[in-house]
């Protein structure tokens, strides 16, 4: 095991963004590990884990996105020499800090898109935690990377997966044929319509095989996060959203297949655990050992698969059309989204209301893919303009 803690010749420098959430705490824990030096770190508001992180990794800048968060870090930092800065301004330039190899994006919802872009422009690999990001910017983001010739490395359980199963596959031919993305199902899998009327804050976070950040486990409930990881996988692997499949795994041990034109096809497994994906992005193309539990499938037993339930959970679809559209249609989906579950952990509106505000954006008029690749100021406006209309239409829900 001495292994495991000695650095590795070609550990890459780090800048993470979203350092003191679920994804971040553990890319620390692998990078340390790994020995990844750690140049930047970034938070929104939480300072005391911020604080705690900067002295044990040492990086040159820390960022908090709330101002008056940077500010009571500058006072708790003043005995180092660790330079902090604030607002989203703050996050885009650790996204492009000198010296840095690879910047990990564990941040959650769209505001990690400029950030993303900003590394991209500057050059830096990125390895993508932040799925919003590819949703709401998809083919902005990958045009950026191709111009650039930067690499973006998946962190998703689901496309690290895929993108496992794709080593070897010659690019310039992959016959490629279908993904095939599996879903736990979460903690309402076999519900009912009738039954989610009734299901609440505290049990849609219980999430049965994951523990994760609150807004990715709410996603995970309504099965959003599974339709935001359709989109995902469309713009990673260039792949229409027709070739992709969704399948309920409620084992979570089959990570994601793929199906090769002659009708082969390859999985990966592994535990449940975050930590493999995440590494994989660090060490990619390489294999480093990993703390994470070996897999022994006769400790499982059996591994179950079933259709979605597309009544029960109808964000997969909306997403599915959404992203058929092309244009602004996902962002669009993306922000309601975003909206809905700030709302709905409030307890201002109810479960199933989720879905309802997230597809009243398929009746709406938005540029499809028609008119080109938007612009990030097209995302960002409809995003403002999207979030305004969704908290309006979620008063006249509770009224
Ligand atoms: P968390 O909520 O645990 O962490 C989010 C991180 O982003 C924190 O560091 C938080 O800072 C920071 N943050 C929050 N709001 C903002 C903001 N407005 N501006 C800048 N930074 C902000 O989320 P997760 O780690 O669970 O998820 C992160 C991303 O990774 C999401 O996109 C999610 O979908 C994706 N993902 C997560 C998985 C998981 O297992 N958790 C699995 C696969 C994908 P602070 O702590 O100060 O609030
Ligand atoms: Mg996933």
């Amino acid at each position: 095991m001495a292994a495991l803690s000695n650095p590795i010749s070609d550990a890459k420098r780090l800048v993470l963004l979203g350092s003191t959430g679920s994804i971040g705490t553990q890319a620390l824990e692998v990078a340390e590990k790994l020995g990844c030096p750690v140049v930047a770190l970034t938070a929104h508001s939480r300072v005391e884990t911020m604080e705690e992180q900067v002295r044990r990794f040492r990086p040159r800048l820390a960022v908090m996105v709330e101002e008056k968060a940077a500010a009571d870090l500058r006072v708790r930092l003043a005995d180092t020499p660790v330079r902090v800065e604030a607002g989203v301004d703050g996050l885009c330039e650790a996204a492009c800090l000198e010296g840095a190899d690879l910047v990990l994006n564990s941040v959650v919802g769209m505001v990690g898109l400029r950030p993303t872009l900003a590394a991209l422009e500057a050059g830096r690999d990125v390895a993508l935690a932040n799925k919003e990001t590819l949703v709401a910017g998809g083919a902005l983001v990958m045009e950026a990377a191709a111009r650039q010739g930067a690499r973006l490395l998946p962190v998703d359980s689901e496309h690290s997966a895929i993108f496992q199963c794709l080593q070897g596959a010659p690019p310039e031919n992959r016959a490629l044929r279908r993904l095939i993305l599996t879903a736990s199902g979460g903690p309402f899998f076999g519900k009912s319509r009738e039954e989610l009327k009734r299901v609440g804050l505290q049990e849609a976070l219980k999430h049965p095989n994951w523990s994760m950040g609150a807004k990715i486990t709410i996603d995970s409930a309504t099965m959003m996060n599974k339709g935001l990881e359709l989109i995902e996988a469309r713009w990673l692997f260039d792949v229409p959203p027709e070739n992709i499949d969704i399948i309920i795994h409620r084992e979570s041990v089959v990570h994601s297949l793929i199906e090769y034109d002659d009708h082969s096809v390859i999985a990966q497994l592994g535990v449940p655990d975050m930590r493999l994906p995440i590494q994989y992005a660090l060490t990619w193309p390489m294999r480093r050992p990993s703390p994470v539990k070996a897999l022994h499938l006769t400790e499982w037993g059996k591994l179950t698969f079933f259709p979605p339930d597309d009544e029960a959970f109808p964000c997969i679809g909306i997403c599915r059309e959404a992203v058929t559209r092309g244009g602004l249609y996902p962002a669009a989906v993306n922000a309601a989204n975003e909206e809905a579950v700030a709302l709905f952990r409030k307890e201002r509106i109810g479960f199933l209301d989720i879905g309802e505000l997230v597809g009243a954006m398929l009746e709406r008029p938005f540029p499809g893919a028609g008119r080109g690749i938007p612009s990030l100021e097209e995302i960002l406006a409809a995003d403002r303009e999207v979030r305004r209309y969704t908290a309006e239409a979620a008063q006249r829900l509770a009224r």
